[in-house]
């Protein structure tokens, strides 16, 4: 049986910083990854300026991944729209850059990862394998994200009782739709869902939105609900219809949103997804996922194995605030009436988008610098 000090399960951005972490104190560990190259995962791509914060603290800036700065927020319901300045300049990047860079970055601080490589279950810290073989090792740092590993699954009730879906297309370069989109990024909103719109580093247009499920099944399908949304929704409809026809939809199932794991075993990190699930109308996934994989690693190099429970009970302090605020947003949004009725006083009360975009982020902490 194979062994390892601490087995990282995951290569999204929460495993990646954890190794990036710990291969920078030269702590000894292994990264598994399930996938050989890196792909394009469902994500809406939004980079706040707290995110690039935590990247800029493992050594990846800004210009590393790209130049699609994104200034204002726009939201948009019926025919409505509110625009806003955001609190600091923000990012769009494809998944497939961001991973690629924080793995790579991995790599050179000299993080041990190997690829093509899927945790099947786990029992404590000891992991099956897809060929069968086992992998032990003393300390577990849980970031398969969006996929849950059976023996460590988030509890099915997370979902709740109308489980959201997430869905990504993507719309090449196209001018008329830059000028649309510009330096924005754009949350149009209907019934039982949203939908998130940004440019990205090659002037695509990441369109990714949250549905919940009773709303997909009414519709029949992915490709029916966008043409209905685009129908129904002149200004998302005039986005949408740039689209050249061969675009794939991707999907993801049973998002769920709201979920914080609030305590864990002496041994067990959870990163990223696996820690908590910010509504993705926040654009903060990914800055709590960075944010998780270097407070864990911090906590481990000082603490070892032990300051499991610790760090994960302190985890899910830090991220009570911007989950419970994005839910609420998420809440309103996702209700047309609401919605139409919470705008104007968006539009009205100065600085209320600044404060709800600012408070959605995760905080620092002491343990995001690490001890060098
Ligand atoms: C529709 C939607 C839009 C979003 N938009 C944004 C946004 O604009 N901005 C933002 O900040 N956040 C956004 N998010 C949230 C963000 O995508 C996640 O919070 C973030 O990806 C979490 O990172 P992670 O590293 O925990 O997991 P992931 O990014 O899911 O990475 C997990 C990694 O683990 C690997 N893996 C999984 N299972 C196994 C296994 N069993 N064995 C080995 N490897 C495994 C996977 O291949 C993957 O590489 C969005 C989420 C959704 C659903």
């Amino acid at each position: 049986m194979r062994s390892t000090p601490a087995l990282i399960v995951g290569g999204g951005p929460a495993g990646a910083s954890a190794a990036i972490t710990l291969a920078r104190a030269g702590a000894p560990h292994l990264l598994v990854e399930r996938s050989r190259e890196t792909g394009d995962a469902i994500c809406g791509g939004f980079l706040s300026w707290r995110t690039l914060e935590s990247l800029a603290r493992l050594g990846v800036a800004p210009e590393m991944l790209g130049s699609a700065r994104i200034t204002r927020t726009r939201i948009i319901a019926g025919d409505r729209v509110v625009e806003a300045a955001l609190p600091r300049p923000a990012l769009g990047v494809s998944r497939r850059t961001l991973d690629t860079v924080l793995l790579a970055q991995a790599v050179s601080a000299g993080a041990a990862i190997e690829r093509g490589v899927t945790v099947r279950g786990l029992v404590g810290t000891t992991a099956t394998l897809d060929d069968g073989a086992t992998l032990a090792s003393d300390t577990l740092f849980l970031a398969s994200g969006k996929h849950d590993v059976r023996g460590m699954a988030r509890p099915a009730e997370a979902r709740g009782d109308d489980p959201v879906l997430g869905l990504r297309v993507r719309i090449a370069a196209a001018p008329g739709l830059t000028r649309l989109i510009n330096d924005a990024v754009e949350l149009h909103l209907f019934d039982r869902g949203y939908v998130g719109i940004n440019l990205q580093e090659d002037g695509s247009a990441n369109i990714c939105m949250a549905v919940h499920r009773s709303a997909m099944l009414a519709a029949g399908s992915p490709a029916v609900l966008l043409d209905a949304l685009a129908r129904d929704h002149p200004r998302l409809g005039e986005r949408l219809a740039y689209r050249g026809g061969g675009e794939t939809i991707d999907a993801i199932a049973n998002v769920p949103y709201g979920w914080r794991a609030l305590r864990s075993d002496p041994g067990v990190f959870r990163l990223g997804d696996q820690a908590g699930v910010i509504p993705s109308l926040a654009g903060e996934g990914m800055g709590i996922a960075i944010a998780s994989g270097i407070r864990a690693a911090n906590a481990f190099l000082a603490g070892g194995a032990a300051a499991a429970p610790r760090f994960q009970s302190d985890f899910a302090r830090a991220t009570r605030r911007p989950i419970t605020l994005a839910g609420l947003v998420r809440d309103a949004a996702e209700r047309p009436r609401l919605a139409l009725a919470a705008l104007p006083l968006l539009s009205h009360i100065p600085g209320l988008i600044d404060t709800i975009a600012s408070l959605t982020r995760i905080g620092h902490s002491p343990l995001d610098h690490s001890p060098r």
